[in-house]
């Protein structure tokens, strides 16, 4: 039998993520990482980006806002503050999500920056994965 991989993904607001797949391509802090069944072990921080699996012909793409993800040979657990699938994203809320932090940034003495700055980056990040749904 080919070996398979379990992808978790878990958020505070629950399972987000749980199937067997093939292939697994992330955004880890260092970079961008692949993982194939029987990978060496590893516990990596991530960032705010894409998350990609493959499953026989399909392809799947999910939003991850930051958290963890530990390898194992047959196993991705990943750990997020928040994660949805590109066909689950709401367009419309990632473009207000947007222009409000983009408002924010304007008035930098009243709003904190980073936490501007990190909305901007979720809602554009939203808005990227969720255009690949339109990539078929
Ligand atoms: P917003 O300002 O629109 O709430 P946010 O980046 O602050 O966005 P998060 O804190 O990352 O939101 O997530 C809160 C909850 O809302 C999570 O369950 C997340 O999956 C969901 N969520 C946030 N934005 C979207 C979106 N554009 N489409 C679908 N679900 C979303």
């Amino acid at each position: 039998m080919e070996n398979k991989l379990k992808l978790e993904i878990v958020t505070p607001y629950g399972l987000a993520f749980s199937e067997e797949v093939d292939e697994v391509v992330a955004s880890g802090s260092e970079g961008e990482f692949g993982v194939l069944p029987d990978h060496i072990p590893f516990f990596t921080t991530l960032k705010v980006g894409m998350l990609i699996y493959k499953k026989g012909a399909e392809t799947g793409y999910f939003f991850v806002n930051w958290g963890y993800a530990e390898i194992g040979p047959d196993k991705i657990l990943v750990l997020a503050d928040s994660a949805e699938k590109a066909e689950d994203i709401d367009v419309e809320r990632a473009i207000e999500a947007k222009k409000r932090a983009e408002e924010r940034l304007k008035k930098a003495e009243k709003f904190d920056q980073a936490r501007s700055i990190a909305s901007l980056e979720r809602a554009i990040s939203r808005s990227q994965v969720a255009a690949k749904t339109q990539v078929k």
